[in-house]
């Protein structure tokens, strides 16, 4: 999401009457950004104060502003006019916003005015959709009409090394199954049909189990993580590059000193020894300089919670292995319109194929693979001493 979109969100999430411009003639259409250049919003008293802007202001991308400016307010309102505000990564318009929200480490609480889905058996889609590697005993129990509760967290997302990425960054979880919903994340963007649940957004007395906190944060990271590939994948060119290039240099300086032996000019050898060995630390230095210069540093920055309620559909299975039992539940989400993935046990990955062990745990392929592999290599270990 674009941090003029996110901005916008913000303030609507606390209670303001925001709405984009350009859609008539009032933004003049000129500002050829996005698809939104900028938005009009009408602030509650508390509000503006809180974040000492005016009541009426215009939130426009830095670079649709007319100063152009990066970053910086534009100055003093104009009487009259409604202050423009620039939000662009790094404005300090934009860290306002944020300074709110972890103000209140708010968690925002909507619930989607949406008819229940119509019940209906849902053991053939399962089955479709999710194989299973098992000897376990799946017996499907039932369908219902039922709540899902999804929470979905933003973060800022910056990484400095010799270039710098920023952004904000994703991570949806079912608060109930924990399983990642990504998918989700888009739905989400369009909040005309979710309702406040507490007037303002501010919700005192939110309790997010830590558990529940760590997968969603894991999440988080891992969002990140995929975001920040192309960022990672130029800087590892570039430093390849810049390494080739020094090789290149302290190869060629050693050689001269290793030829003018060959074009006479007496020298001991022990001189040419000790200048290579010169140049050879010097490139190594060289190296773990450029090792310093691109090295990545990442803070995510988690700057607002949203929990949503759902009507969902959930089908439960009944597992059994001698004398283990469990339960396990699959949701169809009707935003979707498709099963939620499930999450694994391990690793807590979101994934459609699934092995369910003795011990009744669920893992994703890399997971039980692992675990495999290192179980094959000890009984390979045994089988060995066995036959001497
Ligand atoms: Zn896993």
């Amino acid at each position: 999401m674009e941090p003029l979109q996110f901005a916008a969100e913000v303030l609507d999430l606390h209670g303001a009457v925001v709405e984009p411009e350009g859609v008539d003639d009032r933004g003049g259409g000129g500002n050829g950004g996005g698809a939104l250049g900028s938005f009009h919003a009408l602030l509650p008293e508390r509000l503006a104060a809180q974040l000492g802007w005016e009541e009426e202001i215009r939130l426009t991308a830095p670079e649709a502003g007319s100063s152009g400016a990066r970053g910086i307010g534009h100055g003093a309102p104009e009487a009259g006019s409604s202050e423009a505000r620039g939000i662009g990564y790094g404005s300090a318009d934009l860290e306002k916003l944020l300074e709110l929200l972890r103000g209140e480490a708010s968690v925002v609480r909507l619930r989607a005015e949406l008819p229940w889905p119509r019940t209906r058996n849902l053991a053939p889609e399962v089955s479709g959709a999710f194989r299973f590697r098992t000897k376990v005993r799946m017996t499907y129990l039932e369908t219902r009409a039922s709540h899902a509760g999804y929470l979905i967290a933003y973060y800022t997302l910056r990484a400095t090394s010799e270039d710098t990425h920023e952004s904000l960054v994703t991570a949806v979880i079912n608060e109930s199954t924990l399983a990642p919903v990504a998918e989700l994340a888009q739905q989400f963007e369009d909040r005309s049909w979710l309702v406040a649940r507490a007037q303002g957004g501010t919700t005192a007395g939110v309790h997010v189990p830590k558990g529940t906190c760590a997968t969603l944060h894991r999440e988080g990271t891992r969002a990140a993580t995929r975001r920040l590939e192309p960022f990672v994948r130029r800087l590892e060119r570039r430093r390849r590059r810049d390494a080739e290039r020094l090789h290149r240099y302290y190869e060629a300086m050693a050689r001269e000193v290793c030829d003018r032996k060959g074009r006479g000019r007496a020298r001991a050898p022990a001189t040419i020894e000790e200048k290579t060995k010169a140049i050879g630390i010097e490139y190594e230095r060289k190296i773990r300089d450029l090792d310093h210069r691109y090295a990545v540093r990442i803070t995510l920055r988690p700057v607002v919670l949203l929990r949503v309620d759902l009507p969902v559909l959930r089908g439960s299975y009944h597992l059994q292995w001698r004398r283990a039992e469990r339960a396990l539940s699959f949701v169809w989400n009707p935003l979707l319109h498709a099963l939620e993935p499930m999450a694994c046990d391990d690793c807590g990955r979101g994934d459609r194929e699934m092995t369910i062990d003795e011990r009744l745990r669920v893992r994703c392929p890399a997971c039980a693979g692992e675990e495999s592999r290192r179980r094959r290599s000890a009984s390979g270990a045994h089988d060995q001493s066995s036959i001497r």
